[in-house]
């Protein structure tokens, strides 16, 4: 059975969508850490970051890195942290929060934001790629 962020990228489920190539897909965290907070994922589906082949895993890194400058040039923050768990979707995908505090990295403190604000904050994001 294809993974829910599989679903994403073929469109059956909606997102806010970031940016796409032709291996990737970035799209905002419906449930984020922080305002901002976007997930980058191979179309390749892969359980584990380590188990990309290697060109796919550098991919999936350069194409994370345009995004978090993009993040940082739209959301106001410290800077832009990267986590990889993976606990609750089997499919590879890297976390990029906008930090203001080591809080907002801890997955304990969630934001709430209406669609509209989503939707604003995808495409500030990629117009700014
Ligand atoms: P992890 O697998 O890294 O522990 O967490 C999965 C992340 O995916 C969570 O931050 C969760 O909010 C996000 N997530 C789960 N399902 C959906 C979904 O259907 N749409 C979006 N945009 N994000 C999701």
């Amino acid at each position: 059975m294809s993974s829910i962020f599989t679903k994403i990228i073929k469109g059956e489920i909606p997102s806010y969508k970031v940016a796409e190539n032709d291996e990737f897909y970035a799209f905002l965290d419906i449930n984020p850490n922080a305002k901002g907070h976007t997930l980058v994922v191979p179309k390749q589906e892969v359980n584990k970051l380590f188990d990309l082949d290697e060109e796919t895993y550098s991919g999936l890194m350069s194409f994370s890195r345009k995004i978090a400058i993009a993040i940082e040039k739209v959301i106001p923050c410290n800077r832009v942290g990267m986590a990889v768990i993976g606990l609750e979707v089997p499919h590879v995908h890297v976390h990029l929060i906008p930090l203001k505090e080591m809080e907002d990295i801890q997955f304990t403190k969630k934001v709430k934001l209406e669609p509209e604000e989503f939707k604003a904050i995808a495409k500030a994001i990629s117009e700014n790629l």
